[in-house]
């Protein structure tokens, strides 16, 4: 059963954050002349349309990268992120919105790869139209991201960024991420690996940072973002996080500065806060 349609919260706060990230990650790999593979698990559609159709119904983009749309303060990275999704509006104003393939895209040099896996019917040819013009570059594959990974690693290149971002709305995604982390380290150890997850009032969804924090890396880092308070009926994501295996070493400063920032900006109540902790090997 795949019911998420990623298209629905496109552009809101946990986006933000991910995406926010993900550019930062990718900027660290590019300090380096040796390519690199970017592996995205869960690609989902590609690039989202927010004035209409899904993403317009309840406009979460509006609680997200509308907040820092004009924002001319921000701090080098968090701004590069901003204009990142601005090159998509060049009039503007503000209505599409890059998946996590196409801000990867946006980031990556000629000589380094996309691979990415998507299983959902509908979104897979929207994949595809949005990849399109990426030539041998990107390679797009319909079918199960976990799997796919395993298959994928160690990547030829030796270096590697993998994205895991399910929709978690089957329970099991929880134990299929730390399984297929495991896997991944005894696979290729040195790979960087960045786990979104959503904050709810589940148990799975609280229990699984503390999970991956005892895999076998000398360094992580965790950061999330509480965007307001747990709801008294106990549904909803009040917030979300990501917890990167192997973290390039400068970004934990950076988000120091960064991470209240953006808790500021995409407050919704006072119950707004940001979280950050690292193993630094
Ligand atoms: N990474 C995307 C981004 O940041 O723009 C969003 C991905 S969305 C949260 C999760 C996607 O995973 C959905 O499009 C869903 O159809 C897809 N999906 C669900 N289970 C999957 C699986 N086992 N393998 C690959 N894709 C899956």
């Amino acid at each position: 059963m795949l019911s998420y349609r990623h298209a629905f919260h496109a552009g809101n706060h946990a986006d933000v954050l991910k995406h926010y990230l993900l550019t930062r990650l990718l900027t660290y790999f590019n300090q380096k002349d040796k390519p690199y593979w970017y592996i995205d698990t869960h690609a989902g559609a590609g690039c989202y349309q927010l004035d209409t159709g899904f993403a317009a119904r309840n406009a979460e983009f509006a609680a997200g990268i509308a907040r820092l749309w004009n924002r001319q303060d921000l701090p080098e990275g968090l701004a590069a992120y901003v204009d990142l999704i601005k090159s998509f509006n060049p009039d503007g104003q503000l209505r599409y919105y890059p998946g996590s393939p196409l801000v990867a895209k946006h980031c990556l040099r000629p000589e380094d790869k996309l691979r990415l896996f998507e299983l959902h019917p509908t979104d897979f040819p929207l994949l595809e139209e949005n990849m399109a013009g990426s030539g041998r570059q990107a390679l797009l594959q319909k079918g199960d991201g976990f799997a796919g990974l395993k298959a994928l690693l160690p990547p030829p290149t030796r270096r590697a960024l993998t994205l895991i971002d399910p929709p978690y709305e089957m329970k099991d995604d929880y134990g299929r991420v730390v399984d297929a982390m495991e896997e991944a380290l005894k696979r290729f150890a040195t790979g960087v690996y960045a786990i979104w997850y959503p904050m709810l009032q589940r148990s799975d969804s609280q229990l699984l940072p503390e999970k991956l924090k005892q895999l076998p890396v000398k360094s992580w880092l965790h950061a999330s973002l509480t965007v307001h308070r747990p709801r008294a009926d106990g549904f909803g994501m009040h917030g979300s996080g990501l917890f990167i295996l192997n973290p390039p070493w400068l970004l934990h400063d950076e988000l120091q500065t960064t991470l209240p920032i953006l808790a500021k900006a995409l407050a919704q109540d006072i119950g707004a806060s940001f979280q950050l902790e690292q193993l630094a090997g």
